[in-house]
């Protein structure tokens, strides 16, 4: 295992620059996930740290040594890729093997026995004689991850290894990847789309936008003390609601904001860089709605009601017309056009500057 760290590295293609300025230093055997919306550079960054895209700037490094212009192999690390890339004529077996193959020259016996040691880590003992279409999904993921841990690599590398499977397989993968982290411990970077895996697999998340690192933070870093509204609203299996506000009293210990159909609601502020009058935005997450009581009460018709099987999302819309949504236990109560009552808790909600910078809990 070996620390990986990026200084300075950017990425153009053509005329559009993909990668804009990113410093990252990812610690030997922590397990890094790249998130961000379709486009922002997760894999070309990825692929930059695999030697599989030149930089067009600025230095990557793994182990303390400067691979910036090292090939692929010379790097110390294995890539698994949403296509499987197996190899369709030939076993299970031959197909891990082929990750030592192209590498180092080992005796058959050694091959073998790496082979036959990464099946057993992957429950493929069984499978060994079969072709890749003899296989599930999932257990052609597993071929892909085996080929992979028999190089032992210094750092894996995994892009969107997972999103080819089903809802059930993705479960079970993720936990059996979190697994092989814990027994392997080394290095791991993993790009995805899906924010349960980013919360569930990740020591460190890197949060891209547009070519350039919005926040890097734990799970709970990130969803406790987002640095903006970007990562406010990325963060969280249900997007934050965010609603425009003016600022009606400042003090030490907070600031009291006026919302959409002048209610007004204390929201306990780390940074008083806010005067009154200022227009700001308000931030709270579905989940922290409550039905009950709170600081803030918000009423109007209900808009719509999404079932969840264990609980409800209720929408309604804000008197400046912004839709907000509140996450509940069990079945909805109320249906469409009744009156719906969402009150907010002061402590928990975020507070934004028109710029989108957080002024509540800031993370770092
Ligand atoms: P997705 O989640 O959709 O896979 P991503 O965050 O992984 O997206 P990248 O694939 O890294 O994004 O692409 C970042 C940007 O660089 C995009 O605008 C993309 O069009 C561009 N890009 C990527 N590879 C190339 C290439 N080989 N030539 C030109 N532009 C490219």
């Amino acid at each position: 295992m070996a620390a990986v760290e990026l200084k300075g590295v950017r990425k153009r293609f053509d005329r559009q620059e993909a990668i804009r300025g990113v410093d990252l230093s990812i610690a030997s055997g922590e397990f890094c996930v790249f998130v961000g919306p379709s486009g922002c550079g997760k894999s070309t960054l990825l692929r930059i740290v695999a030697g599989l895209e030149d930089v067009s700037d600025g230095q990557v490094l793994i182990g303390g040594v400067d691979v910036t212009d090292k090939a692929p192999r010379e790097r110390g690390i294995a890539m698994v890729f949403q296509s499987y890339a197996l190899y369709p004529h030939m076993t299970v077996h031959d197909n891990i093997a082929f990750g030592l193959e192209t590498g180092r020259k080992l005796s058959r016996d050694e091959i073998d026995r790496k082979v036959r040691d990464a099946a057993e880590t992957l429950a493929l003992t069984p499978l060994l004689d079969r072709l890749p279409r003899q296989l599930s999904g999932g257990q052609r993921q597993r071929v892909a991850i085996g080929r992979a841990i028999v190089r032992q690599p210094e750092v894996f590398l995994f892009d969107e290894p997972l999103s080819n499977l089903d809802a059930t397989l993705r479960v079970q993968m993720r936990i059996e990847i979190a697994k092989l982290h814990r027994e392997m411990q080394t290095t791991m970077i993993y790009v995805t789309h899906d924010q349960v895996e980013a919360m569930t697999l990740a020591d460190k998340i890197v949060v891209l936008n547009a070519g350039r690192i919005e926040q890097v933070g734990s799970p709970v870093e990130l969803y406790e003390r987002p640095r903006n509204t970007f990562v406010a609203g990325f963060i969280g299996s249900s997007r934050m609601n965010f609603l425009d506000c003016r600022a009606a009293e400042v003090s030490a210990d907070g600031v009291t904001v006026v919302l959409p159909g002048d209610v007004t609601l204390k929201v306990p502020a780390a940074r008083a860089e806010v005067a009154v009058g200022d227009e700001v935005t308000l931030g709270f997450r579905p989940e922290h709605v409550e039905l009950e009581a709170g600081d803030a009460l918000l009423e109007a018709p209900v808009e719509v009601i999404e079932e969840l099987g264990d609980g409800h999302l209720m929408y309604l819309r804000a008197a400046d017309g912004t839709l907000v949504n509140g996450r509940f236990a069990g079945a909805a109560r109320l249906h469409h056009g009744e009156m719906g009552r969402f009150f907010l808790v002061g402590e928990r909600c975020h507070l934004f500057d028109k710029e989108g910078r957080a002024l509540t809990r800031v993370g770092s």
